[in-house]
C-alpha cells in the first residue's frame, strides 16, 4: 500500500505512533480522537499550570521501543533514570521490599517462604518459554512455585490490584512476564530497581509526536468520535463519525477492543470473536499532597482495613518538583463494570482513599491534601485467562484494509507504552509491505519479528 488515505481511530500513544510512521511513509493520514485531548490512558490534565498525567507512568530498562522513539524525537535529555523503592504494607506495618536483603528480612512470612520467593524470582528472570505454563492460572502456578503463605501475602494483593475480584482467572504467563520485565530494570539483587520517567511526563512524548505528524502533513482531529465502520464487500470503505463520513483505503483502529466491537456490524463473526474478551475499568485518585507519605515509589498493600491494594508515590520517582511544591500520589482502583464500586461518586473515591492512607500512615489526614482528582476509563485492562494467546486479535483484521492496535496484542506482557509503540511501528511497516489483504492469523509477535 502506498500513498493511501488512512483513517486512524484513537489518539493514544499507539494511534499517534502509527500516524507518525504512516505520514513519514507518504500516506494521507487523518487521526480521530473522541476526547478533547490526546493521549488516551497516558493523557494529562493541568495541575498548578503544568501538565500532570491522570495515571502514573514509569519506564522500565527493557522498554526499548519507547527509549528509541524518545531518542528519535530528540527528547533523550528529558529521559531520566532513578532508583524506585518498593515496600509492602502488611497488617499494620510498612516493610521495605526493594532488595534481596529486604526480602530476607521480610518477617510477615517464614524464612523458607522468603527463600522460595527469591529463587522463583531468579528462575523467572532466566525463563523465556512461557508457553509451557499457558494452561495454568497465575494462582496455581505461584502457589506451586512459592507456597501458599508467600502467595497470600505477596502475590495475591498484586493480582488483586489489577484484576479485582477476577484475580483467580488470570493466566500464569501474565504474572511471569511482569516479573521478567521488572527484573530487567534491576542491575543487582542488592540494589533497588531503576525506573525511568520523562520530564513533563508522557505529555512530552505525545506532544512531540503530534507536532511531527502535523509537520509531515497528517491531520489530527480531537473531539471527533468514530461511530461505525463502512465496508464495500470484503473491503473497508470508510468511517462514519459524529460529523459525517470519511472515505478511507485503510483504517487503523487504535482503540480498546470493546470500542471497536461497537463499530462493527452486529452480524459480523469478527465482532463476536472480539466481544468474548472481557475487560476491567480503572478509576484512579490523584492527590497533590503537602508532603510524601512514604519514601517508596510503589507500595503494595495487604490489609483488610485499606480498601485498595496499592499506591504509587510518583514524586519518589520523579523528583522534578514543578507542581507548585506538591507531592503526587496515585491510588488505582481496577474495577470490573459489574463491581458496585465502579458506580461510586468522585467524593466517595476520595473519601475511601483518604481513609485508607490514614491506616498506612496514621499522621496523614485531609489537611495534607492540596488537590484531589478522580479519573476513570472504561476497558483499561483485559482479563487474560489461561490460553489467552489463542484469543488475541491479529494486527490485520479479517477484512481487507482494516488494522487493529490493542494492548491485548502484547500478551503475555501487560499493557505498556513501549509495547504499543513497537506494535504501531510493526503495523506501519507491514502496511507498507502488503497489498491491504488480510494475512491469515498473522500474530502480532510474528509481525514484530519480521522487522
Ligand atoms: C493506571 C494505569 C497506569 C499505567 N501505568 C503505566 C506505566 O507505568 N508504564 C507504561 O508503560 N504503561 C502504563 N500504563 C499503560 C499505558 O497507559 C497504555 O498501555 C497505553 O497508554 C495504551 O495506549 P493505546 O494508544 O493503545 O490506547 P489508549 O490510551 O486507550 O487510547 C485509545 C484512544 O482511543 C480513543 N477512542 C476510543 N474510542 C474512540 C472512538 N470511537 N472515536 C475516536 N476515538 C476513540 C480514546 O479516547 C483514547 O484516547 C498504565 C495504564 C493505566 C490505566
Amino acid at each position: 500500500m502506498s500513498n493511501s488515505k488512512v483513517v486512524i481511530i484513537g489518539g493514544g500513544v499507539s494511534g499517534l505512533t502509527a500516524a507518525w510512521e504512516l505520514t513519514r511513509r507518504g500516506h494521507e493520514v487523518m487521526l480521530l480522537e473522541r476526547r478533547d485531548v490526546l493521549g488516551g490512558l497516558a493523557r494529562s490534565t493541568r495541575l498548578n499550570g503544568k501538565f500532570m498525567e491522570v495515571y502514573y507512568h514509569f519506564i522500565c530498562g527493557g522498554d526499548r521501543h519507547l527509549i528509541e522513539l524518545v531518542d528519535e524525537l530528540g527528547l533523550a535529555d528529558k529521559l531520566h533514570w532513578q532508583p524506585g523503592l518498593t515496600s509492602y504494607f502488611v497488617g499494620d506495618r510498612l516493610y521495605p521490599f526493594s532488595t534481596a536483603g529486604d526480602l530476607l528480612r521480610f518477617s510477615p512470612i517464614s524464612m523458607l517462604s522468603r527463600i522460595r520467593l527469591g529463587l522463583h524470582g531468579l528462575r523467572c528472570r532466566r525463563m523465556t518459554d512461557w508457553q509451557q505454563i499457558e494452561h495454568l492460572t497465575a494462582e496455581d502456578w505461584l502457589v506451586a512455585s512459592v507456597g501458599s503463605e508467600a502467595y497470600e501475602v505477596v502475590w495475591k494483593p498484586l493480582l488483586e490490584v489489577k484484576f479485582g475480584r477476577y484475580y483467580q482467572r488470570i493466566s500464569a504467563p501474565w504474572i511471569w512476564h511482569r516479573l521478567h520485565r521488572f527484573s530487567r530494570s534491576r542491575r543487582s539483587a542488592l540494589r533497588p530497581e531503576r525506573f525511568g520517567y520523562l520530564q513533563g511526563g508522557s505529555h512530552t512524548l505525545l506532544m512531540a509526536l503530534s507536532d511531527e505528524i502535523a509537520a509531515q502533513g497528517g491531520v489530527i482531529r480531537t473531539g471527533l468520535e468514530a461511530t461505525s465502520l463502512a465496508f464495500a464487500g470484503e473491503q473497508i470503505a470508510g468511517v462514519r463519525t459524529t460529523e459525517g463520513y470519511l472515505e478511507a483505503d485503510a483504517v487503523v483502529a487504535a482503540v480498546p477492543l470493546p470500542e471497536l466491537v461497537t463499530m462493527l456490524p452486529t452480524d459480523s463473526p469478527y465482532r463476536h470473536e472480539l466481544a468474548a474478551i472481557d475487560f476491567s475499568n480503572v478509576g484512579c485518585v490523584r492527590l497533590a499532597l503537602r508532603r510524601c507519605l512514604t519514601d517508596s515509589f510503589w507500595v503494595n498493600i495487604n490489609s483488610p482495613r485499606v480498601p485498595f491494594n496499592g499506591l504509587v508515590e510518583y514524586s519518589n520517582l520523579n523528583p522534578w518538583r514543578d507542581y507548585g511544591g506538591s507531592e503526587i500520589l496515585y491510588v488505582p482502583f481496577y474495577l470490573h463494570p459489574d463491581d458496585q464500586r465502579w458506580q461510586w461518586s468522585e467524593a466517595h473515591f476520595i473519601e475511601a482513599t483518604i481513609a485508607g492512607l490514614n491506616v498506612v500512615e496514621p499522621e496523614f489526614d485531609e489537611s495534607w491534601v492540596v488537590e484531589a482528582t478522580v479519573s476513570r476509563d472504561w476497558y483499561a485492562q483485559a482479563i487474560c485467562p489461561p490460553h489467552f494467546s489463542k484469543q488475541i486479535p491479529t494486527l490485520h483484521a479479517p477484512v481487507r484494509g482494516l488494522f487493529v492496535l490493542d494492548s491485548t496484542q502484547l500478551y503475555p506482557a501487560d499493557r505498556n507504552l513501549s509495547g504499543m509503540i513497537g506494535l504501531a511501528r510493526s503495523l506501519a511497516r507491514m502496511m507498507g509491505e502488503d497489498d491491504g489483504a488480510p494475512s491469515p492469523r498473522l500474530h502480532p509477535h510474528t509481525a514484530a519479528k519480521r522487522k
